[in-house]
């Protein structure tokens, strides 16, 4: 079976569409302000499609291009700005920045009444208690993911293979919490993990998170396991027109074999981050708009 991120990500967009509609009628418009340093091309490419998804439900996403060598004080001011701009209920800095800037700076800049991302330190923190909170998007996607598609965590045992801040420890933290999509027994494991095979082959879920193109082969799992690919990586591929093509850290056509389940990508995780985020805004709009 394929977990179709983009037919699951339409869903949860449509979910919101009353929710945007009851905060217009009280005058108010979820709006997201994205701050874009420097020229990365695939930066560049994923703000383009969160402008769209905004547009496409009738939301304000406004987007600040800044030149890659803005002084880290114009970026702090221009943050400020926008804590400050009542129409602005989200605020995220696309990640990553130019190696003169302090990515956690801004980030603790931001404030968190209009962490879109879900990763400013007091989300993650209160997401950690168990408060409620803005989640982060790609943890967030992938535990509706599972939701929409009727796979239960509860007593699973579930390997996520990466630890960063974004993707590895909160989605470990979330699936290993007393409530519904979580009461799972979680292992993580990361660059310096020992025999990864042995581990991963006793998953019964497992979540892959490192950015090495298709790493993980038919070899790292067993038979009906659930796979969630959150991978996304640019490699060469002259035959296409654009001369490359997006895969995963996992080999899809090995592992498709023997899982149960599994998300391609494109069009798995991706499409989920993206609604996400969308779904992160309106709730900042409802909570704290005027
Ligand atoms: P990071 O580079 O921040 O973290 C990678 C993690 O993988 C680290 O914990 C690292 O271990 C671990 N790792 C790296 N190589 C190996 C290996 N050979 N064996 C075991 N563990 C390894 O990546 P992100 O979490 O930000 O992203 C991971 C992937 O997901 C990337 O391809 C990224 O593009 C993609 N992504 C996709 C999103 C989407 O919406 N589709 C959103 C976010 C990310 P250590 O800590 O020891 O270094």
């Amino acid at each position: 079976m394929l977990i179709d991120g983009k037919k699951i990500a339409k869903k949860v967009r449509r979910s919101l569409e009353p929710r945007i509609d009851a905060l217009k009628s009280k005058g108010i418009t979820p709006g997201l302000a994205v701050i874009l340093i420097g020229d990365d091309p695939a930066s560049q490419s994923y703000v383009r499609m969160k402008e769209k998804a905004f547009k496409k439900l009738n939301m304000e996403s406004k987007t600040y291009r800044l030149a890659a060598e803005t002084p880290q004080s114009e970026v702090l001011e221009l943050i400020d700005q926008l804590n400050a701009d009542k129409n602005i209920h989200g605020i995220l800095v696309q990640i990553p920045v130019p190696d003169h800037l302090d990515e956690m700076t801004l980030l603790e800049r931001i404030d968190p009444q209009k962490d879109a991302d879900g990763i400013h330190p007091v989300s993650l923190g209160k997401m950690v208690l168990g408060i409620e909170t803005p989640l982060p998007c790609t943890p967030h996607g992938i535990l509706k993911l599972l939701e929409y598609s009727d796979f239960e965590t509860e007593g699973k045992h579930v390997v996520v293979i990466g630890r960063s801040n974004i993707v590895g420890k909160p989605i470990s933290n979330l699936l290993a919490q007393k409530k519904d999509y979580g009461n799972a027994t979680v292992t993580i494991c990361h660059s310096r993990t020992k025999n990864i095979k042995k581990i991963t082959k006793q998953a019964d879920i497992l979540i892959v998170a490192i950015g090495q193109p298709e790493m993980i082969t038919g070899e790292y799992v067993k038979d009906d396991v659930v796979v969630i690919d959150v991978g996304s990586n640019r490699i060469d591929a002259p035959e296409t027109e654009k001369g490359y093509r997006f895969v995963g850290d996992v080999d899809f056509e090995e592992v498709s074999q023997k899982a149960q389940a599994i998300t391609p990508v494109p069009g798995g995780v991706g499409p989920m981050t993206i609604s996400m985020l969308l779904f992160n805004t309106v709730y900042l709009a409802e909570k704290y708009g005027k």
